[in-house]
């Protein structure tokens, strides 16, 4: 960790005590897979509990009537370790039912007899602390009521005042005192290093949006030319959050069950990403990090969406290893896939990725009456910051057709600014493309600030999640909503009026830079309601499932099977009529998905819903 590079994980001090109180001690991220994470839960609250009983064996080891001062002698803490040695037990056996009854899918690839021989020794301490406990309540030997101690008085049925009590008493003590040693002496080889590592990668997880990436500082002064990154090539190229990653990883695969490009059959699993980087660290390999921690389809299947990140209970940041991998191969070593080519080149040359003439990007707009910003002009209460796919893409022009007529009918004082829009560099940025993108936020801001915009509006949660949560590393800073919020309080203000449709059936697909990155969870679902009935997909707010065009995959093939059929399918499960976006990729890739599996299903943004409604009215 001495030779990694650095990155600011200090500050927001009150947050990170927050995410130790609540993802570590409260195990919350755990307990959202109820049944497992009740049983981590019991094993992790019962090593908490027990580890004063460490130094009590210590000193019973070498004195019977000796133990710790104070502690050792209280009842109410003897109970505490009779009930959590019993639940440490409960919570192990139900593991090992878990892994070689039920062999959930998440644990493919795991170290499987590494967790065996840990769970092994797990229950091996907590059945000696009992047996102890109980051979000295035969004895005698105890100082508090029997009922403080219910588990080890049952037990200590099975042992009478006699000498072969006397020498089990002292083989439980050292059999448990043994076995303490050699599991800590184990751990630091083992998988379960993240017991000391754990907390500590919590502590120093990312404390604002998810949604923002670590800028490269290219142009800093106070950075030496030798020591820019860029991105990761090797695992001295890791910054050191990236390495504590890698030694908190607990192989519990809840990130490889979260992630879609995993559910359909691609190379990428975030956890033996982990793992491949971690086994590369470690044996201090030099080599390049891809092809030899992970292969070069690893790298490229990832669609950003966070699933794995928001899954993970110890806060690894997986995105951040993946985007620093492309950075270099892109910047680097010039390698991407070929097909992306384009994409990048048409951002580059003609501010979109879509190659269209800037002229014509507000084309969508000439006949709705919409303001245009020139220079100089007043500025208005909110820019509306269109986005390239809603500027050219057929379909998801309408959205921005419907935004602006409904702001218009709301009486909202807003403006977009046309052919001095460009591309926020989203699409290159989480392809690798640092320069493109910080060229393009620097422009970009440039136009924002120079046209005295305070408020921004935005329909693509890439863009809204640029604008908000990046812009500010390079001087623009804005209040950015969603077009979603900025409609769904139109309506509560009665501004405007919708028609609901007690027989219109709508699920709503939750974006992953709007709900997962952005917390945006409400407001898209209040306009579902203001329009119709609406039904839930299993995956919904921040567990959504992306549609397939993160990470920069609208513009890249995709290999295995189509993320976006799989949610289409998941939506037309719910026997919905209409699939509500709030995205404009998601609208495209929603509708390619229901084009292709021929679902009876309407793919419509929660703007153009809204304004259908109440032409309806
Ligand atoms: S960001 Fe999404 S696609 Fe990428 S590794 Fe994580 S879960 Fe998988
Ligand atoms: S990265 Fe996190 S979620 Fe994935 S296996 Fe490791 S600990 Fe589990």
């Amino acid at each position: 960790m001495r030779s990694a590079q650095p990155v600011e994980r200090t500050g927001d001090v009150p947050r990170r005590v927050g995410n130790e109180v609540s993802i570590v001690l409260g195990q919350r991220k755990l307990l959202q897979r109820f049944g497992p994470g009740l049983m981590h839960a019991f094993i992790f609250w019962g090593f908490l509990v027990l580890a004063p009983t460490i130094l009590i064996a210590l000193i019973g080891v070498v004195d019977t009537h000796a133990t710790l001062p104070w502690l050792g002698h209280q009842g109410w803490y003897a109970l505490l370790v009779d009930v959590f040695a019993v639940l440490v037990l409960v919570g192990v056996l139900a593991e090992l039912w878990i892994r070689k009854v039920q062999r959930p899918r998440r644990f493919e690839g795991s170290h499987l007899g590494e967790a065996d021989l840990i769970l092994g020794l797990i229950a091996t301490i907590a059945s000696t602390l009992l047996l102890w406990h109980a051979t000295r309540i035969a004895l005698g030997l105890n100082e508090w009521p029997r009922a403080w101690s219910p588990a080890a008085h049952a037990l200590s049925h099975l042992f009478g005042r006699d000498e072969a009590t006397r020498v089990l008493e002292r083989v439980f003590v050292w059999a448990h005192v043994l076995t303490i040693l050699a599991f800590l002496a184990y751990l630091p080889r083992s998988k379960h290093l993240h017991i000391g590592t754990a907390a500590v990668n919590v502590w120093f997880g990312r404390t604002g949006a998810s949604g923002r990436l670590e800028p490269l500082r290219f142009d800093d002064e106070e950075v030496p030319e030798e020591e820019i990154r860029f991105g990761a090539g090797t695992a001295t190229d890791l910054t050191w959050k990236q390495v504590l990653d890698t030694f908190s990883c607990t192989e519990c695969g809840r990130c490889q069950d979260a992630c879609p490009a995993f559910a359909t059959g691609k190379a990428l699993s975030p956890k033996l990403l982990m793992m491949g980087l971690r086994d590369q660290i470690l044996a201090q390999d030099s080599s390049p990090l891809v092809p030899n921690a992970v292969t070069d389809d690893v790298v490229w299947d990832c669609v950003t969406c966070g699933a794995c990140v928001e899954a993970c209970p110890v806060s690894i940041e997986h995105v951040d290893h993946i985007v620093d991998l492309r950075r270099h191969l892109v910047m680097v070593e010039s390698s991407f896939p070929a097909e992306a080519e384009p994409m990048l080149r048409d951002v580059e040359r003609a501010s979109n990725p879509w190659g269209k003439a800037q002229s014509e990007r507000a084309d969508w707009a000439s006949e709705l009456g919409v303001r245009v910003l020139e220079p100089g002009d007043r500025p208005p209460e909110y820019l509306y910051w269109v986005g390239c796919a809603s500027s050219f893409d057929e379909r998801a022009r309408r959205t921005a057709e419907s935004t602006a007529k409904l702001l218009n009918a709301a009486g909202v004082d807003f403006a977009i600014l046309g052919p001095r829009e460009a591309c926020t560099g989203d699409p290159a940025r989480r392809m690798g493309n640092e320069y493109v993108f910080q060229a393009f936020a620097e422009q970009n801001v440039a136009t924002l600030n120079e046209a005295g915009v305070t408020k921004i509006v935005a329909n693509c949660p890439h863009c809204f999640n640029t604008l908000a949560n990046e812009y500010p590393d390079f001087g623009g800073r804005y209040e950015v909503i969603h077009h979603s919020e900025l409609l769904s309080r139109l309506v509560r203000e009665g501004k405007l009026s919708p028609q609901r449709s007690e027989s219109r059936s709508i699920t709503y697909h939750d974006s992953c830079y709007l709900a997962r990155h952005n917390d945006v969870l409400g407001p898209p679902r209040e306009l579902v309601s203001a329009v119709g009935q609406p039904v839930e997909m299993k995956r919904s707010g921040k567990r959504t499932f992306c549609c397939g065009a993160g990470g920069a995959h609208m513009w890249m093939e995709e290999r295995g099977d189509a993320i976006n059929a799989e949610r289409v399918r998941e939506a037309a499960g719910t026997g919905a009529d209409t699939l509500a976006v709030a995205c404009p990729f998601c609208t495209v890739m929603l509708d390619d998905g229901v084009q292709s599996g021929g679902q009876d299903l309407r793919v419509l943004d929660v703007a153009t819903l809204l304004a259908e409604a109440i032409d309806a009215g």
